[in-house]
C-alpha cells in the first residue's frame, strides 16, 4: 500500500512539472501563468498574455534623444502601472504614438511608457525594469 501511494505521488510530481515547464519557446506560445513583477517592489505588474506585437515585434530597442538605450516588451494592459505626465509626440519611437510615462503604482519607479493616438494604444515595459515569475 505504501509502495501504491509512493508512485502516485511521483506520478502528480511529474504532472506538476509538465505544468510548470513550458513546452514551447514562451514567445512563441505565451503562458498566461507567467507574471511580470515590478523589480524594485515585487508587485504584479502585468502577464505574458498582455504581450502585444507592435510593427512586427512584442519587443522592441530604442536609444532615446540623450542616447540612453532600452530594450522593452510592448503590452496591451499593465494593470500595476500608473501613467504619469501629458502625452506628447516629442521623439516618439513609434510615429502617430504619442507616450507618457508608465510608473509601478505600489513603488512609483519608472517601469516604462505608455503609447497612445493611433491604435493600437500600449505599454513599452522596459526588460531589466520586471521579473518574471510563475503564479501560484
Ligand atoms: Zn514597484
Amino acid at each position: 500500500m505504501q509502495a501504491y501511494a509512493y508512485l502516485l505521488k511521483e506520478e502528480s510530481e511529474q504532472q506538476l512539472l509538465d505544468k510548470l515547464l513550458p513546452k514551447t519557446h514562451p514567445l512563441l506560445q505565451p503562458d498566461p501563468q507567467q507574471l511580470y513583477l515590478c523589480i524594485h517592489c515585487r508587485q504584479v505588474i502585468s502577464d505574458q498574455q498582455q504581450l502585444l506585437a507592435v510593427r512586427g515585434s512584442h519587443e522592441h530597442y530604442r536609444i532615446n534623444p540623450a542616447g540612453a538605450d532600452f530594450r522593452f516588451l510592448c503590452l496591451k494592459r499593465a494593470d500595476g502601472c500608473r501613467i504619469e505626465g501629458p502625452a506628447t509626440t516629442e521623439a516618439s519611437w513609434f510615429s502617430g504614438h504619442c507616450w507618457q510615462f508608465a510608473h509601478c503604482s505600489h513603488c512609483d519607479a519608472q517601469l516604462g511608457w505608455y503609447f497612445s493616438g493611433e491604435q493600437p494604444h500600449f505599454f513599452g515595459l522596459i526588460k531589466s525594469k520586471l521579473l518574471l515569475e510563475l503564479a501560484g
